[in-house]
């Protein structure tokens, strides 16, 4: 039986991040997951020759310089690697009024695209997207730790006063306040909301400057990078990188209770798991989101204040319908880019079913197909509500319905689609919330009213002793790379309190 340290309660990125920067320290951590591969959200799925990833596959965080690029590190952390294929184009946009932008690799080129279409803004945008450079030249120039630890604070503020101060001036702001400091233009303020729509889940005047300099800079600097392999391979590396250190990870493992060491009988925290197996270790990380954390894992004890007040102040976002194409090469023309936004009228931007995302990875990993042909993952924003209470032929006949809208309005990018369709398969907030094991599926915490920045988001520490939370409802939230930030914050404070 393996005696773990430290208890890590699923493998998504975050989960898997602070096991292993743990692993690497000597700690022995034990990690729980209850499906039956790694990544969550990161994961993937395969049938007939495809193999699909179930949500993430615009990657940053892989960049082979400066601080920010925490993915290649937590890898090299444990001594393993992984390719990657970079990405010429973040995103091809394809907006209401025929607004068409290619966000390019280079910084200059994507400045320039901007600039032609709103000619009479190239000061502003300029000056808008300078501004972001200067929150992420804070963020590269520092070690990224835990902000709970005061020691690390110390050292850092010391090595990097400038960097340091520069980030407390934009932790309380928001994008659209600076946006509107140097751009007027209606159309292109509208733009700079679906620049922060397609990955905070909320316009510009919600989205927090330290995220949007990280992903409006990054892009730029260390790129876009896809696995090689596919998504899962990440979190797949990672297992490779817990076991060679020593530690474990089992797979089909429900953890169905948290109990904290005041009412434990040993007096160490308690996890129970659903084949009725209990296990204790010195410190617990929750890598289930937050509600699922304080609403399902300790349904017995009161919840904590600071928990109530950050569900004021957060609520759910929806989670998404995702439509899985295999469809033959013919359909794509090969210089398309592999990220797509689209969306036909501005009204329905945060609409249910409005904004597209499409992805089509196998324009830079042919190998996740079968010869002459292409992956291509569709999703659009969905609530669980829109999906309950339907008899088993209703929910079918919902999918085929939305999915054969969502295939007519991609033909506005792709007119030959449905002719060269060779597989499909839907999935509904139903199905995230079954297979990636979220709370109605959502995508994660998104604000409920205009906050002040990041200042909000809940850090790692809980109030409940030795637990400790991480992934996507932690600072500083969703995407691969932030929950990598996250993890990385996690182990070491979680290591600080071990003493290591
Ligand atoms: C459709 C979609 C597209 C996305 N696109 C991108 C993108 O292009 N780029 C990007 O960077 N990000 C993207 N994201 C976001 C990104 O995938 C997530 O923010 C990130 O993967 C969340 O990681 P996490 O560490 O919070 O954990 P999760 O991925 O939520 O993993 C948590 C794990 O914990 C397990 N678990 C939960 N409860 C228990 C329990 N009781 N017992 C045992 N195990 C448990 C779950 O099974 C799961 O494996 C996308 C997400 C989705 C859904």
């Amino acid at each position: 039986m393996f005696d773990a340290d430290v208890i890590v309660i699923g493998s998504g990125i975050g989960g898997l991040v602070t096991a292993t920067q743990l692993a690497a320290k000597g700690v022995k951590v034990l990690v729980l997951e209850k499906y039956l591969i790694p990544g969550g959200s990161a994961g993937y799925f395969e049938r007939e020759g495809y193999r699909f990833d179930v949500g993430a596959s615009m990657i940053f965080g892989f960049g082979k310089q400066g601080t920010t690029n925490l993915l290649t590190r937590a890898l090299d952390a444990v001594k393993v690697q992984l390719e990657t294929i970079p990405d010429d184009v973040q995103i091809h946009y394809h907006l209401p009024d025929r607004l068409d932008i290619k966000v390019d690799r280079s910084y200059e080129k994507f400045i320039q695209a901007l600039g032609d279409r709103f000619p009479h803004e190239r000061q502003g945008i300029r000056k808008f997207y300078d501004e972001c450079w200067k929150v992420f030249n804070c963020l590269n120039a520092i070690e990224l730790l835990s902000l709970e630890e005061f020691r690390y604070l110390m050292r850092v503020f010391f090595q990097n006063p400038m960097a340091c101060l520069g980030l407390v001036k934009y932790l309380p702001q928001n994008v659209g306040d600076v946006a509107k400091r140097y751009i007027s233009d209606p159309e292109l303020l509208k733009f700079i909301d679906m620049e922060c729509y397609c990955w905070s889940v909320v316009p510009a005047d919600k989205t927090p400057m330290i995220n949007a300099g990280m992903v409006f800079s990054d892009r730029h600097y260390g790129g876009i990078n896809y696995p090689k392999g596919g998504v899962g391979k990440i979190a797949e590396t990672l297992v490779d990188g817990l076991e060679k250190a020593g530690s474990e990870i089992r797979y089909g493992v429900r953890v169905t209770q948290v109990i904290p060491k005041s009412k434990a009988k040993n007096g160490a925290i308690v996890v129970k798991l659903s084949n009725g197996e209990t296990l204790t270790a010195q410190r617990v990380v929750s890598n289930a989101t937050r509600w699922d954390t304080f609403e399902y894992l300790l349904k017995d004890e009161t919840m904590p204040s600071s928990e109530q007040r950050w569900q004021q102040r957060y609520q759910k976002s929806p989670s998404f319908l995702s439509l899985h194409l295999g469809v033959k090469s013919e359909a794509i023309p090969s210089d398309s880019a592999c990220h797509h936004i689209l969306l036909e009228d501005w009204a329905d931007m945060q609409k249910s079913e409005g904004t597209i995302f499409v992805s089509i990875p196998t324009l830079l990993d042919p190998s996740l197909a079968p010869a002459e042909h292409h992956i291509v993952h569709t999703f659009t924003p969905s609530w669980i509500s829109d999906w309950e209470g339907l008899s088993p032929s209703e929910y079918e006949h919902r999918k085929e319905e939305a999915a054969s809208k969502l295939i007519a309005r991609l033909e506005r990018i792709f007119p030959t689609l449905s002719q060269n369709l060779d597989y499909q398969e839907v999935g509904t907030p139903r199905t995230h919330r079954r297979f990636l094991g979220r709370i109605d599926g959502t995508y994660g915490p998104i604000p409920q009213r205009k906050l002040m920045g990041l200042l909000g988001m809940p850090f790692n520490r809980t109030s409940i002793p030795d637990l400790y939370c991480v992934g996507d409802s932690t600072f500083p939230g969703q995407g691969l790379n932030a929950v990598a930030f996250s993890g990385f914050a996690c182990a070491h404070l979680v290591a600080s309190t071990l003493n290591l």
